[in-house]
């Protein structure tokens, strides 16, 4: 197919046409939690956001500083067995693989992309406001696969990684834990590389994809590194939404448990009090099976000074319709008065257009809880900016 040569008029034709981006860009999003079930309208999607647009988040009629600290950039090769399996089995028109893979390619390498044109990651941050974003590696070989640090590396210094002269994305790095005794020295000193970078900010972990046991003290290295450049490390908390708890044999379950169950963590948390431990997802039940970990994400976060909760996943259309799961994590942190640790994120890009959206559903959430001004800045962009040591935006 010679897709890549097309003019990119008729590459929106092909979208519109098709009508299958969005099921592509659902099917894409890490968490998958945003099937669509309408096709949005690609007229509304130009094919450069600038500088010079300006996009505005209002809260209580005032303008909110806003970051999202959870983007995943990536594509299709990228992905790992189960990953693509997902996204064939999710594609809405029955075709032979030797159909799909090309147009799973073609579509992820605009979406997945920071720099994509039209739905682009850069431009689907803009268009929801966002002043900054925090891109992530991944090793998770087996499920959403490999977005390695190099890659995440090149984004961050990309020349095309500014807004209003300041840089715009800044980056977790990760590292792969799979055959940890054989190579975690060399796996170290590349997650050490990617953390002398200055736009890398925190390290990301996705136990839960890679089988790992929170509370194996093997592991515990990358919380030395974490400790030694001062980053924090955000780890992802609950099950994974491509490997269901009920997938596995009754008695792999307390194994599997040590995978996704913060209380598993707690030993770390304790043992690296100078480390800040971000909480994902705050423990969502990704596939409704009865494994909420949000009480015991509580449990740690009010007792602990280093332990914060990142909020991602949590409100979202297909996860939790009218809010009120979200509403409830919201309501709690600041009665326990704990707001100035809870961390906006999106978990994008998700389906096109769905970064602004999934905001939105957050905003209105503080409404209904009635946090102040004040209140969902700090949960906004606030938190995040002083933890990560990112710079507030100039005000032009
Ligand atoms: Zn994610």
């Amino acid at each position: 197919m010679q897709i890549n040569k097309m003019k990119f008029g008729k590459i929106k034709k092909v979208l519109l046409g098709a009508g299958l981006s969005s099921l592509l860009a659902a099917s894409m999003s890490s968490q998958a939690h945003t099937p669509m079930n309408k096709v949005p309208n690609f007229d509304e999607f130009s094919e450069w956001v600038h500088d010079w647009e300006k996009f505005d988040t209002l809260y209580a009629n005032e303008a909110l500083d806003v970051l999202d600290m959870h983007l995943h950039p990536g594509s299709y090769d990228k992905l790992g067995p189960k990953g693509k399996e997902f996204v064939k089995s999710v594609f809405p028109i029955d075709l032979p693989d030797s159909l799909k893979i090309p147009l799973l390619r073609f579509f992820s390498s605009f979406q997945l992309n920071p720099y994509g044109a039209f739905i682009g990651i850069k431009n689907e941050c803009r268009r929801a406001a966002a002043n900054n974003c925090i891109l992530f590696a991944t090793y998770a070989p087996e499920t959403w696969g490999i977005e390695p640090n190099e890659d995440l590396l090149g984004y961050l210094d990309d020349d095309r990684n500014t807004f209003n002269d300041m840089p715009f994305f800044y980056g977790l790095a990760s590292i792969n834990v799979a055959d940890w005794d054989r190579d975690k020295v060399s796996n170290l000193s590349n997650l050490e590389a990617a953390l002398s970078h200055p736009r890398i900010v925190g390290i990301k972990l996705a136990f839960a994809h890679t089988l790992t046991p929170f509370d194996d003290p093997r592991y515990f290295d990358i919380y030395k590194l974490a400790q030694k450049y001062n980053k924090p490390v955000y780890h992802h908390v609950g099950t994974s939404p491509l490997r269901k708890v009920s997938e596995f044999e009754e008695d792999q379950l307390p194994f599997v448990m040590r995978t996704f169950d913060p209380m598993y963590l707690e030993e770390a948390v304790k043992q690296f009090p100078q480390v800040k431990f971000i909480l994902g997802h705050a423990g969502n039940d990704a596939n409704h099976e009865g494994y909420s970990k949000i009480e015991e994400v509580f449990y740690l976060a009010e007792k602990y000074e280093n332990a914060y909760i990142e909020i991602s996943a949590l409100g979202s259309e297909r996860n939790d319709p009218n809010g009120e799961i979200m509403d409830g994590v919201l309501k709690r942190a600041k009665n326990s008065n704990i707001l100035n640790k809870v961390i906006y994120g999106s978990d994008g890009p998700g389906s096109p257009g769905k970064t602004k959206s999934y905001k939105e559903l957050v905003l209105e959430s503080m409404q209904r809880v009635d946090l102040s001004f004040d209140e969902a800045q700090q949960v906004m962009a606030g938190n995040a900016r002083r933890i990560f040591g990112i710079p507030a935006p100039s005000q032009n």
